[in-house]
């Protein structure tokens, strides 16, 4: 598709200063409003939260929902380009802001990883392509489709087709019976069920995709997560066979291009134990953004995901990232600002910020809680050996779990 690059510092024909928005005010939103407005752009956040993360640091915030009729005209009327930080933006929201302007991603791929169904029949179609397959399912629909299913697939992990993330909306089953209790208690929406898969390692891939089909991107992260919830990313070379990091690029590759996708594009791979050296790669699932686990782009390489999602939406050229430093990230989650007697605390930031090689950010949320983001540690340096040893340090000083498995 061709496309008028949106240049930052431009003013158009009637005056506005070029200026991007992005449906959704979290932190992934104020990551990516830090990067449009390092460049020069004026930026706008629609979130219904008057605290949003994103909106207390954008020129504009629109604090109405995210169907509001109003709030998207405003949103269209403000921006020359429109993306999105979460993958539960009504889909119908992002067609009617496409109807006046560019968004990136369009709603049709927002909409496939809305739902896991479709997620799963997009994958089998694309990353089939590089010879990548998904974890065997069932779709569960109706009491004949839970009658259906083939005890082959248990034990297995019972996930709605909406809504879910950080491991929500999830139920692991041992038997039919199970199964049964589990898709009541989920209130019998359309589900998959997954057969459990003996994991060796989980990974991700990050590419960003422009309006002209080029596509830029990282290598593989290497994922560890703790109760279904990211912990730990190490970004690093030979983190993963080589073999494997390609066909994982290969197939997110073939998975942005099989939809004509534009912006940033995580996809999230199992390895499995098939008895080989190097295990085989099972394709997870998408997400149509930047991710949690390509934080570590902020410090450890010369351009981040954010630089590419800002560059994607606006039809900037998009550069091939080159990670200057190997990398381990650790999410903060709300849990640090609590002792082990549930007693609040202020994590020790001085002990932190002493470490060599600490970035520190924190997402601007002012209310702890267990289980919230709210912000992430990465370490850099010269030599895995020593930013894991110092990513020990930290996870000693914050008690941090998930690092012993990093090895
Ligand atoms: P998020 O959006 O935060 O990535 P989610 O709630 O969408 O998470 P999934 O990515 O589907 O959930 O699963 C969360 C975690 O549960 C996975 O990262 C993995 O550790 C484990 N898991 C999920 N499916 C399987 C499976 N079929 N076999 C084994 N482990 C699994
Ligand atoms: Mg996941």
């Amino acid at each position: 598709m061709s496309f008028s690059p949106i240049f930052p510092g431009s003013v158009d024909a009637s005056g506005r200063p070029a200026t991007l928005g992005v449906m959704g005010g979290g932190q992934l939103g104020r990551m990516f409003v830090h990067a449009a407005q390092r460049l020069g752009y004026f930026t706008a956040v629609l979130d219904p939260d008057a605290t949003s993360p994103a909106g207390r640091v954008s020129h504009h915030h629109i604090a109405t929902g995210y169907s509001d009729a109003q709030g998207l005209q405003q949103l269209a009327a403000l921006c020359h380009a429109v993306t999105t930080e979460f993958e539960n933006v009504p889909a119908a929201a992002l067609q009617a802001l496409a109807a006046s302007r560019p968004v990136a991603p369009g709603a049709a791929a927002v909409a496939i990883a809305q739902n896991r169904i479709e997620e799963k029949a997009h994958f089998t179609a694309s990353a089939g392509v590089a010879g990548v397959t998904c974890a065997p399912y069932a779709v569960i629909e109706t009491a004949e489709h839970l009658k259906a299913v083939d005890a082959e697939l248990l034990p297995g992990i019972l996930k709605t087709a909406r809504m879910g993330y950080d491991g929500k909306g999830q139920v692991r089953v041992a038997n039919l019976a199970e199964l049964a209790v589990a898709w009541a208690g989920l209130k019998g929406v359309p589900c998959v069920l997954e057969k459990l898969l003996p994991l060796k390692a989980e990974c991700s891939v990050i590419v960003a995709r422009g309006w002209d089909g080029a596509i830029t991107g990282f290598a593989p992260q290497f994922n560890l997560h703790v109760d279904g919830i990211l912990a730990v990313t190490a970004a690093y070379e030979g983190n993963m066979p080589p073999a494997l990091a390609q066909r994982a690029r290969g197939a997110t590759e073939s998975i942005a291009s099989h939809i004509g996708y534009v912006g940033v594009l995580c996809v999230e791979f199992f390895v499995i134990d098939d008895g080989s050296a190097d295990g085989a790669l099972v394709v997870n699932e998408m997400a149509p953004r930047p991710h949690n686990s390509g934080h570590y782009t902020l410090d450890a390489c010369d351009v981040s995901q954010f630089d590419l999602q800002v560059h994607a939406m606006a039809g900037l050229p998009l550069p091939q990232p080159r990670q200057h430093s190997p990398a381990i990230m650790l999410n903060l989650l709300g849990d640090v600002w609590f002792d082990a007697a549930g007693r609040p605390r202020t994590p020790d930031w001085q002990a932190v910020l002493a470490l060599p090689g600490a970035h520190l950010h924190l997402y601007g949320k002012l209310e702890a809680r267990p289980g919230r983001k709210m912000g992430h540690l990465t370490l850099t340096g010269a030599d895995i050996a020593g930013v894991k040893s110092v990513a020990r340090q930290a996870a000693k000083i914050l008690a941090l779990p998930g690092l012993d498995a990093l090895g």
